[in-house]
């Protein structure tokens, strides 16, 4: 092994805990300040006192491992008890099977095994298909990718809406299942549901919902008296539906759920291994060691927080993102994409000609502002969540201050905006990925 740096060769001495701990405390000096409500990605993030207790719960189950249901009967019952509540949020009946998994990604990679298991008995096919809208997260890319599966993409239109006739004309025979967001990550729109869900009967393929972002968030909403089209496992024709935890359902990092609208599907999702010398092994999802602290905390969330709880943050976040977005409507240089349905969306340059927009986001995250840049079009993301409440009105000012800087310096393009625009733009996509992944290898390298 190639040592570069004397101090990350491995330690031949331990260190003092206390001076590991300083050391940690030191370096999160740059790290996004997520609990002043300036990082508009990557943390949700309720309240203090729900922080605090969530660490306890967590904690109390630090060590433990669910690999085995019998070893830890506690953390089965939080396992069942807590699916059991969160399919009941999200139309499920007594026909719904979940599993709790550690992320969006494993639950979308989950349900995508499961179908090509359930096609390969009911309708099999030697090239097996996803069909997916343009703005499916790219877990399914993902899928398709470690599965060794097609993957199809249908367009949406000018509103940048999946439009199901679109979706339906795409479908072949090697499809197996089809996919709708709700909401999907970049404009926060719920996809047409109702009518894939149609079209996924009339078909006889899965169809998967992508409630990662909005499951925790739709139905409160929705409660609010916001208009907000049907979503869920109740609608006829949705085979299954995945939804964070660990997103608006404000539960410990690595905490998923996925959900499925029979047995026979859930269980198509299962691994067992029978003839090893280690001993008959099964396992319901893609991890072997499961940490016993998010599943005890994912549980522990759903309970303290209950109905009203999740509503009092919804109503906090709705509230915040009305009137970003209105404000952000009224400035004559910037739009809205889309029309979101709740606390998700992206704005960008009336006039991309005028104003670099990924200069305005070099310009916020100056000031400590940061968001996440999209592309096709360019433009910038906000996920709003309770701590960005106390600040919609500093966001605005800056805001306003920093596409004033872009409009009056458009031929200083910072480092950060020239990177984005080049990856939109770049013309040999097949090379970019390369480079992508390079990017992302040097990242890691110490
Ligand atoms: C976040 C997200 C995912 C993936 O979730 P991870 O927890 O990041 O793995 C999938 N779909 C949608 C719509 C998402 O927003």
């Amino acid at each position: 092994m190639a040592r570069k740096r004397k101090d990350i060769a491995f330690p031949e001495k331990g260190t003092p805990r206390d001076q590991v701990l300083r050391e940690m405390e030191a370096a999160r000096d740059d790290d996004a300040k997520w609990k002043d409500g300036k990082s508009f990605a990557y943390v949700y993030y309720a309240t203090d006192e729900h922080y605090d207790f969530l660490k306890k719960a967590t904690n109390m189950y630090f060590s433990e491992n669910a690999l085995s249901p019998m070893a830890f009967p506690s953390l089965k019952k939080f396992e069942s008890e807590v699916t059991s509540m969160i399919a009941d949020m999200l139309g499920g009946d007594r026909k719904t099977y979940g599993s709790l998994t550690t992320g969006g990604t494993e639950s979308n990679l989950m349900t995508v095994k499961a179908h090509r298991e359930w096609a390969k008995e009911k309708r099999p096919t030697p090239h097996p298909e996803l069909l997916v809208p343009i703005s499916a997260h790219q877990s399914f890319d993902k899928a398709a990718h470690y599965f060794g599966l097609e993957i199809k993409k249908v367009p949406w239109d000018a509103d940048f809406r999946t439009h199901a006739e679109a979706m339906k004309e795409a479908i072949t025979e090697n499809t197996i299942m089809i996919v709708g967001s709700a909401v999907e990550y970049s404009r926060g729109m719920v996809d047409p549901i109702k009518e894939l869900g149609e079209i996924a009967q009339e078909y006889k393929v899965g169809f998967h919902v992508d409630g990662c972002l909005g499951g925790f968030m739709l139905p409160w909403v929705k409660k609010l008296g916001y208009p907000i089209p049907d979503f869920d496992m109740s609608v006829p024709g949705v085979t299954s539906m995945s939804c964070d935890i660990h997103k608006y359902g404000y539960g410990p990092k690595g905490s998923s759920s996925i959900f499925y609208t029979s047995e026979r599907l859930w269980k198509h999702q299962f691994f067992a291994s029978v003839d090893s010398p280690c001993g008959a092994y099964a396992s319901p999802t893609m991890t072997g060691t499961r940490g016993g602290g998010v599943i005890a905390g994912a549980w522990a969330t759903v309970k303290s927080l209950g109905e009203d709880g999740y509503l009092r943050l919804a109503k906090d976040a709705m509230d915040a993102t009305k009137k970003l977005t209105a404000a952000i409507d009224a400035m004559p240089d910037l739009k809205v994409l889309g029309k979101p349905d709740m606390t998700v969306f992206a704005f960008t340059a009336r006039d991309p000609a005028a104003i670099n927009i990924y200069a305005v986001g070099d310009e916020l995250q100056r000031r400590g502002w940061i968001l996440d840049r999209l592309q096709f079009p360019p433009a910038l993301h906000l996920i709003v969540t309770p701590p960005q409440v106390k600040v919609v009105d500093r966001f605005i000012a800056d805001l306003g201050e920093c596409v004033a800087h872009a409009k009056a310096n458009p031929g200083s393009v910072a480092e950060g905006a020239a990177l984005y625009g080049l990856l939109a733009t770049f013309p040999d996509r097949a090379n970019l990925k390369k480079v992508v992944l390079d990017f992302l290898a040097d990242q890691y390298k110490a």
